[in-house]
């Protein structure tokens, strides 16, 4: 598996080469993280409430 790297402001999940997070803009991006969540359909979802995520994606659970 590729390293990936979470952004530490939304918990988006990008290939290892992102700079900046697409998603919030944020260039907070982490390779510690933990916990793998792809969310695709968000309106149906239990998780996303728990993490605030309203588009379907990759997250992690945990990013430091
Ligand atoms: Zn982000």
């Amino acid at each position: 598996m590729p390293a990936l790297r979470a952004c530490r402001e939304c918990h988006s999940v990008h290939d290892a080469d992102t700079q900046v997070c697409p998603i919030c803009g944020s260039s907070s991006l982490s390779e510690d993280w933990a916990g793998y969540a792809v969310i695709a359909h968000p309106e149906e979802s239990e998780i996303v409430e728990l993490m605030n995520v309203t588009t379907s994606g990759r997250y992690a659970l945990k990013a430091r």
